[in-house]
């Protein structure tokens, strides 16, 4: 049986972009704002290219769910050596049992022995897609992986997790999925001729209604608020004073 990896890819706004609440309060800004791919998914794609290339993988599929623009980023994913693409379209701001539903139903036409997921999606800040499909697959899950080894031969894999405590290394029997923190590796940049090549493939579209999934909101947003802003420091002359100041604003 040949070894898929499935990576889901979000777009975002990009980390680097300055956020602004929408007048309605209902969401943030996204018009005339720079986007890209979610960096922990960048991660996700270079994880699974190398698994293709130390010959663990056979291919690589990545994944993204949303407006047309979307098959940028999974275009951004070919050209790091992604295989092929799938689109799914749904508005942005589709909530993460929505997604886990539609990446189920993907799971069960690919058949991919791993699906490797960013930890979390920048703009929501969720961290709950990867936990979710593995609830509704019923597969094991390994979060937040800073070291993933795949041994073909036994069909398992070990994966080094980043927790509080410092690391956890679990072993999973395939097929699983894996959710990457930060430091699983450095994302390559794509070279001008695989962007062009990355051009060249077709990417079929499918929607929630033909892969018969529900994505009807569970949740509702109320309100969305800037943080307050942050009040300027002052400088003091002693330890005496700063225990006073400490003292007069109640923290000790
Ligand atoms: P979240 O649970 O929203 O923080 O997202 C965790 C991970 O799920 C992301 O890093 C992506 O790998 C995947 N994911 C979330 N939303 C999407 C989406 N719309 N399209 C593709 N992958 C997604």
């Amino acid at each position: 049986m040949s070894f898929k990896i499935l990576v889901p890819v979000k777009r975002v706004i990009d980390y680097a972009a300055k956020i602004r609440v929408r007048p309605d309060k209902l969401g943030v800004e996204t018009n005339n704002v720079k986007m890209s791919i979610n960096p922990f998914d960048e991660i996700a794609v270079e994880e699974a290219v190398r698994l293709k290339e130390n010959t663990i993988a056979d291919s690589v599929v990545a994944v993204s769910i949303g407006p047309k623009e979307s098959l940028e980023t999974i275009r951004g994913s070919l050209a790091m050596g992604a295989d092929a693409g799938i689109h799914v379209s749904a508005s942005a701001d589709m909530q993460p049992l929505g997604i886990a539903k539609i990446l189920k139903k993907l799971v069960e036409q690919e058949k991919p022995k791993l699906v490797i997921l960013g930890k979390q999606a920048i703009d929501d800040d969720s961290n709950q897609t990867a936990q979710m499909l593995a609830g509704l697959l019923n597969w094991p899950q390994a979060t937040f992986a800073s070291k993933v080894v795949v041994d073909k031969a036994s069909d398992k894999v070990t994966v080094t997790r980043e927790i509080d405590g410092g690391l956890e290394t679990l072993e999973m029997k395939l097929p699983a999925i894996i959710s990457c923190d930060l430091r699983l590796n450095e994302p390559r940049y794509a070279k001008l001729q695989n962007i062009m090549k990355a051009k060249k493939i077709v990417v079929p579209t499918k929607t929630p209604e033909e892969l018969g999934v529900d994505v009807s909101s569970k949740l509702k947003i109320v309100s969305v608020e800037e943080p307050a802003k942050r009040v300027g420091g002052s400088k003091v002359q002693s330890v005496d004073e700063v225990v006073a100041n400490l003292k007069k604003h109640a923290i000790i």
